[in-house]
Parts: structure tokens; C-alpha cells; sequence
């Protein structure tokens, strides 16, 4: 059985009578990035440290998928289908194709090399945003102004649109795509905000949505009906979609990041230090 701490009819509904968490692999060393690519029909995650994306299905459980991934962190899929990935190693955004090879999204601004992005998610219309924190490299290294939120639009250009986070990290959009949350994982912030996103995508607003304690907000994702499932310190927390805490799923490691997935996206994957988890949802009803 999962241990879960529920506040709410609508968790219990989503989780069901009997939730179970299931440890899908352990022994990795820092992992990040879940993201479901359809293509493959299973999961891709990255283990930071150990300079490895990793593939895990149904059928044959984990394997590894590229190695070195050059220290990738956040995944995400464009809206064709194929796969973004945050490097740390070679600071830079990349684009899986459908034949295997990359393409570089954006590996600098204004002439100055990125930090390190980190979280990557993309609209329904291509346009593409990331956060670029420094976690991957040294204080000297450091070549931007500020960890900026990046946002790629179809000419290829990054354009900042948000400069003032200390660390910018998991990003997601409401289901209509009107509001962007950002969180911001500096120790004394440790906070989700949320934006409106005007017609040209400028973005206005940036109010704390919630704080989290204990832990923070490494990565969280949104479901169709706006409600947002956030690593914390304790586990995945599940809020509506004004920041109410409708209840939690407490994990044995501290989860960095989550996403929804299999073959009818009712499935939460969660990285969570050294192992990959999934709990099953119950979408469809709730
Ligand atoms: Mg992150």
C-alpha cells in the first residue's frame, strides 16, 4: 500500500481505495526528467551524476538509452512528439529526432553561453520554455546576468521572460495555457508562482501560488483539470487548481520530479533520488 496523507473526497476519488506505490528500479544516484515518450511507449529519466538517460516499459523494464547523456536533467515532448532534454554538461537545449540524431535548441543568449537549463516544457503550438538555474556549474562559470526563464519560439531565438527567480526550475501550464507556474528552488524562496500569459506571451503577474515546506518544488506537472502534483520534501503533493493541498503521496526518498504516464496517462512516474517509482490514478472517473 502507498502511504498517503489525505485532506480531501477528490484525493481519495483520484488515488482510489487501495493506492499502491510501485519501486520500478533503485540504485541509480540523482534521478530527474521522467517524461512518457509516446513513441517508445515507456519512460525516459535521467540520472544527473551518472551521466545516463534511462528507458523503462512495461515489457522490459530499464535499460539504458544514452550514455553520456551529457549530464541531462529535464525532459519533455515537443507537440510533435519528440523528445527535449536539458544538458548540464554542454549547457544546452536538445531536440531528439525521429531518426535518433539532435538538434541543438538553444545553447546561449546574447552571445553568452546558458547556465545550465534544467526543466523544459513545450505549448501546444511548439513554442517551447525552459528554466537555466546554475546547479550545474561553478559560481565562476557563470556567463548570464541572471538565471533567466527562457522561452523558444518558432524563429529558434530564446527570449527572456523572466528574470527575476534565484533558481528557476520546474515549469508546467494550466490545460488552456492561459497561466504558467514556475518554481523557484533557492533555499529561501523555495516557492511555486504563477503568471498569466498574455495573447503575445509576455508574461504578467508571478504571485507566490504556494509555498512549499518541507522541501521544495524540484518539478511538478498539471492534469487536465488543472490541478498540480509537486515533489516536495515528503513526497508528491496533489493541489487544486487554487493551491489547496487535496493530499499527498508520501515516498520513502525525497522526489525531485513527476509525470503522468502509460498507455492511458494514469500512471504518476516519480524520480525520487536513487529509485523510480509509479502510482496508478484514477483520471478517468475523478
Ligand atoms: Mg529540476
Amino acid at each position: 500500500m502507498a502511504t498517503i496523507e489525505s485532506y480531501s473526497d477528490e484525493f481519495d476519488s483520484l488515488v482510489g481505495s487501495h493506492p499502491q506505490l510501485h519501486r520500478l528500479g533503485s540504485g541509480f544516484e540523482f534521478l530527474e526528467g521522467p517524461c512518457w515518450y509516446t513513441l517508445a511507449d515507456g519512460l525516459v529519466f535521467s540520472d544527473i551524476p551518472a551521466d545516463c538517460i534511462y528507458f523503462w516499459s512495461e515489457k522490459d523494464g530499464i535499460s539504458e538509452w544514452r550514455k553520456p547523456s551529457n549530464h541531462a536533467n529535464g525532459n519533455t515532448l515537443d507537440n510533435e512528439g519528440r523528445l527535449l532534454t536539458c544538458e548540464h554538461g554542454k549547457r544546452r537545449v536538445i531536440r531528439t529526432e525521429f531518426d535518433g540524431s539532435f538538434s541543438v535548441v538553444c545553447d546561449s543568449y546574447q552571445g553568452r553561453k546558458l547556465n545550465s537549463p534544467n526543466d523544459i516544457i513545450c505549448q501546444r503550438d511548439g513554442t517551447i520554455w525552459f528554466t537555466d538555474p546554475p546547479y550545474g556549474i561553478e559560481p565562476d562559470e557563470m556567463e548570464q546576468p541572471h538565471s533567466y526563464v527562457f522561452r523558444v519560439g518558432k524563429d529558434g531565438n530564446p527570449e527572456a521572460v523572466a528574470d527575476d527567480f534565484v533558481k528557476p526550475n520546474g515549469l508546467s501550464f494550466s490545460p488552456d495555457e492561459t497561466l504558467f507556474f514556475v518554481s523557484d528552488t533557492d533555499n529561501e524562496r523555495h516557492h511555486i508562482r504563477r503568471f498569466d500569459v498574455l495573447p503575445n506571451k509576455q508574461l504578467v503577474g508571478g504571485e507566490v501560488f504556494k509555498t512549499i515546506s518541507p522541501g521544495k518544488s524540484d518539478g511538478f506537472r498539471i492534469d487536465p483539470k488543472g490541478r498540480l502534483f509537486t515533489s516536495a520534501g515528503d513526497g508528491i503533493w496533489i493541489m487544486s487548481s487554487d493551491a489547496q493541498v487535496l493530499g499527498k503521496v508520501l515516498v520513502p526518498e525525497t522526489p525531485s520530479n513527476c509525470a503522468f504516464g502509460g498507455p492511458n496517462y494514469d500512471t504518476l512516474f516519480i524520480t525520487a533520488r536513487t529509485s523510480l517509482y509509479a502510482i496508478e490514478l484514477k483520471f478517468l472517473e475523478v
